[in-house]
């Protein structure tokens, strides 16, 4: 049988399931065959489970028995750096070749309450660094709407499993930008969720006070869907918000305030179909009645370096676990010492270690005030900003990316370019707010039509505000 799986949404897949249109054998069974097919050029999974089908069988039989929940059945992707008790999760690097989870993360144990179907782990830049999964240990993905391009990053594979249509959704992580960039590279919904609002246990930790994990789906009523399911305080991780503190702003729809921040006209360096595609999507929300209002943001401007002063910081103090004598790669040197260097000089790639020496010097004595604490005070400033600007409006409109999707190997020589990709995505890491990409359009670019996004940031804990006036701009496509 064959599905129209190009068309498919959670929702309607939840329908057709329910109503036996399909089984969820017959669903997971199309999505192999597509990866069968498309990922030898794409290179979306790193692995497929060899236990999908059985999965769904299972779901099957939930199914049948009348308990299916919201994602019984579904078909999901997992980025590879999430665990999954018993399956293999590297974060694309070389040093964690091999390695098996041996607990769930806290988002994979609640989704399994629903028996979805896990096809397999998806390629991403390596521990989640950078912005078009080249730094992977396993090979670039390709950008489905077009093979020459980057799929974005770091959750490419992610990004580009669902677009190419070999998964239904996507479960990604974003440290400043790795969910909803890719998203917007792909032509997807990408949701950032409130820091603390999704536990990180079992996420392979980037930088701890930035990272999150969320949905990337076709729809914002599936991200949404994705999201109830993964949130909620958690035990093993105290950075997890108690849901007694979540407080709907109860406001009239008509009446949202939209900021547009005058940093994006002030920002050089953005493609000229990525400003009028913005003004175009703020016209159209003003279209549906929503009012806008112009918000300074002064400190915005920083985010970008103050994130690789931060990031590089939390990032080498993470990765210090990772020595060749707990887990994963491992070289044997003459001493103790020479080995944890033989181990980490091989098994770590070049933009890992970059970030090592980087975070490593910044924390270093005689440093650490100028740069980390620095950094560390400018972050406060950026986050006052936005807790300021949402005194006057209830969302804040933002590009996610400053171009399409660009070329394979066009930035990688150049890192302080690829830094760029994070110029709208990061502040809302930053600050600990949600924000979502929804896709706006497409333009032509050498003949291939690629997708573009339009983001929206909430303030903490409104995650409803984005899903609604992302729906009403998703309709009114
Ligand atoms: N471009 C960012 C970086 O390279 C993306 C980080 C992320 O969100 N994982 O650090």
């Amino acid at each position: 049988m064959t599905i129209d799986l190009k068309n498919l949404t959670i929702t309607k897949a939840r329908n057709a399931l329910d109503r036996g249109e399909f089984t969820a054998v017959d669903l997971t069974r199309g999505y192999l065959d597509r990866i069968e097919e498309l990922n030898p050029e794409i290179n979306a999974y790193l692995e497929v489970f060899d236990d999908a089908l059985d999965q769904a069988k299972k779901a099957d039989k939930v199914i049948k028995e009348g308990k299916a929940t919201a994602l019984t059945g579904i078909p999901i992707s997992v980025k590879d750096n999430i665990l999954i008790k018993g399956k293999r999760s590297t974060s694309a690097s070389k040093i964690l070749e091999g390695h098996v989870a041996t607990y769930d993360a806290t988002v994979i144990e609640r989704l399994k309450e629903h028996h979805p179907v896990f096809l397999g782990r998806t390629n991403m830049d390596e521990f989640a660094m950078g912005a078009s999964t080249e730094t992977s240990a396993y090979g670039v993905t390709r950008n489905p709407h077009d093979p020459e391009r980057v799929p974005g990053g770091s959750s490419g594979g992610a990004a580009a499993a669902l677009a190419a249509d070999m998964c239904l959704v996507s479960l990604g992580s974003d440290t400043a930008g790795s969910i909803r960039q890719p998203s917007a590279f792909c032509g997807l919904t990408g949701l950032k969720p409130t820091y603390g609002g999704v536990s990180r246990s079992g996420l392979m930790a980037l930088g701890s006070s930035l990272d999150c994990i969320g949905p990337l789906t076709k729809t914002v009523e599936d991200a949404e869907i994705v999201w109830n399911i993964i949130r909620g305080q958690d035990s093993l991780d105290m950075t997890t918000i108690p849901e007694g503190i979540y407080e709907k702003n109860t406001k009239n729809k008509k009446d949202f305030v939209i900021g547009i921040p005058t940093f994006v006209s002030e920002t050089e360096g953005i493609d000229d179909i990525i400003r009028s595609n913005y003004e175009e999507s703020i016209a159209k929300l003003e279209k549906l009645g929503y009012k806008t209002k112009e918000v300074k943001l002064h400190n915005i401007k920083y985010s970008v370096p103050t994130y690789y002063v931060i990031l590089p910081a939390e990032a080498s103090s993470n990765l210090a676990r990772v020595d060749g004598v707990k887990y994963g790669y491992h070289s044997k040197g003459k001493d103790l010492l020479d080995t944890y260097k033989k181990t980490r000089g091989e098994g770590f790639g070049k933009e890992v270690r970059r970030r090592i020496i980087l975070g490593t010097y910044v924390l270093s004595a005689g440093y650490y005030d100028a740069y980390y604490n620095k950094a560390q005070a400018v972050r406060k400033l950026i986050t006052e900003d936005f807790d300021k600007a949402f005194g006057d409006v209830d969302l804040i409109a933002l590009p996610t990316t400053a171009s399409p999707a660009f070329k394979l190997g066009e930035k990688t020589d150049d890192p302080v370019q690829m830094y760029l990709e994070d110029i709208f995505t990061v502040p809302a890491n930053h600050a600990g707010l949600p924000a979502m990409t929804v896709p706006s359009g497409t333009t032509t670019v050498e003949g291939k039509e690629l997708p573009l996004g339009f983001q929206l940031y909430a303030p903490r804990m409104q995650e409803h505000l984005l899903f609604e006036v992302g729906k009403d701009f998703e309709k009114s496509r």
